[in-house]
């Protein structure tokens, strides 16, 4: 007896083979497609870490110095804090001799003021005492016991770091939108914080599908292969500061395509479907999507490789349905899904867009633009792009050494070596939480 549910799935099955059957993908321009996405984009909303754990999370705040750094006038030497106007004609063999009165070291200020005719023993970070106007290294005194000789003279504000040279009290000091690194954080610190708001991780669902796939470390049966996209799709959501929620494979069966959908769809900001989004007999990403009622925005992309691309919304779920070929999949998580997930948490993104020149010639038809995955060096002229070799969709190999992709412009048939080509970073080189 079948239940009512899976009645109604048949009959959605029906529907959805019948509406879907005879489509072929569009030819989608990137940046449109990039523009979809990116207008499909609600940041999600801010929460509050410890200064440690926001290391590659997105600052969701404007942050402004309450005070200056550093925080007082201090030595930037070991010496002794002076008058200038007392060691004014000082040299090594006319030594001007002071009383030392008293002692700043890091942390533990001179209660004495220094007077004429006196000094302070003061060590690096230590306040400058009052009365004092330079500081005259170690290596240029000799020392006794109560007294210090000074072999040169001094310029005024010689050896002191002022307050606030660092940062200005009430400047502005990080924009939200920061990408939070090492020195953020250490800035973070400096300036008193302990605790900062930053964007939400997005909660991102993985899902692989193929009947051919086998889990990591599980033998091969005959035809099988090992499931690359769940580790290499999820890494690069988490380079993008993602939380995968969920990383799961799924059958070659309509039923469960869509039912692991639905589920994936239920608790994810991003829902990544790898596998499946073609025209093949065995694809049922899209018929499962649209029998769920997920609203497309484009499907098809012209672009290689990456062409069966699919994307839309379901519900309030941005849904990827990416190619299986792993360097396929790659390439278009990096080049949509990873920009998703940075607007979602409201990074700021380069303003110009990156270039290099493409170190070998390239030729290839006109109609797509191909994104060729590349090392970069530095060169005399700017960056160089060298191709990582044999540029295949199933070449993952071709994604070891990468660390940018080429894109050659779509209406392009040939470049020149030395031509120079957009390029655009892969998460992990630019991702300090990788
Ligand atoms: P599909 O997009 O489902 O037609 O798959 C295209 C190619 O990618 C096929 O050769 C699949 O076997 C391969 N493929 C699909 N999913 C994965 C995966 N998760 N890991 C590795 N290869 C895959
Ligand atoms: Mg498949």
């Amino acid at each position: 007896v079948r239940s009512r549910a899976t009645r109604q799935v048949s009959q959605a099955r029906g529907d959805a083979a019948a509406a879907f059957a005879l489509e072929t993908p569009q030819e989608t321009r990137l940046a449109a497609a990039v523009r979809a996405v990116l207008d499909a984009c609600r940041p999600l909303a801010a929460v509050e870490h410890e200064l440690d754990a926001a290391l590659g999370s997105v600052l969701a705040e404007d942050l402004g110095a309450p005070s200056p750094l550093p925080p007082f006038d201090s030595s930037a030497m070991d010496g002794v804090a002076v008058r200038a106007g007392d060691v004014a004609g000082a040299r090594a063999d006319a030594p001007v001799s002071l009383r030392v009165v008293d002692e700043s070291a890091a942390g533990r200020p001179a209660r004495a003021a220094v007077g004429a005719g006196e000094a302070v023993w003061i060590s690096t970070g230590a306040e400058i005492p009052a009365g004092a106007d330079a500081v005259v290294r170690r290596e240029s005194t000799r020392i006794h016991a109560r007294r210090v000789e000074v072999l040169r003279a001094a310029r005024s504000g010689e050896n002191i770091r002022r307050a606030g040279e660092d940062v200005r009290a009430g400047a502005r000091v990080l924009a939200r939108g920061t990408l939070l690194g090492p020195a953020q954080l250490g800035m973070l610190a400096s300036l008193g914080r302990a605790r900062v708001r930053c964007a939400r991780a997005p909660a991102v669902s993985v899902l692989v599908t193929g009947d051919e796939l086998i889990g990591a470390g599980q033998p091969l049966r005959a035809g099988a292969i090992h499931d690359s996209n769940s580790h290499s799709v999820g890494a690069l959501a988490r380079c993008e500061g993602a939380h995968v929620v969920r990383s799961q494979p799924v059958g070659d069966s309509f039923e469960a395509t869509r039912g692991a959908i639905e589920a994936a769809a239920a608790d994810s900001d991003v829902l990544v479907v790898c596998g499946g989004v073609s025209v093949g007999r065995h694809d049922h990403v899209r018929p499962a999507l649209g029998s769920l009622g997920a609203e497309r925005a484009f499907w098809g992309l012209a672009l290689r490789p990456g062409h069966p691309t699919w994307f839309g919304r379901l519900g309030d779920t941005l849904v990827f349905g990416l190619p299986g070929n792993p360097v396929s999949a790659m390439v278009t998580f990096s080049l949509l899904a990873a920009p998703a997930l940075r607007a979602l948490q409201g990074r700021r993104e380069r303003g110009e867009p990156l270039h290099a020149a493409l170190d070998e010639g390239y030729e290839k038809a006109p109609g797509r633009v191909h994104a060729l995955r590349c090392r970069l060096e530095r060169g005399a002229g700017g960056w160089r792009a060298r191709l990582t070799g044999p540029q295949g969709s199933h070449v993952l190999s071709s994604m070891l050494d990468a660390e940018a992709l080429a894109l050659v412009a779509a209406e392009t048939t040939r470049v020149q070596a030395g031509e120079q080509v957009p390029i655009e970073p892969l998460p992990m080189w630019s991702r300090p939480r990788c």
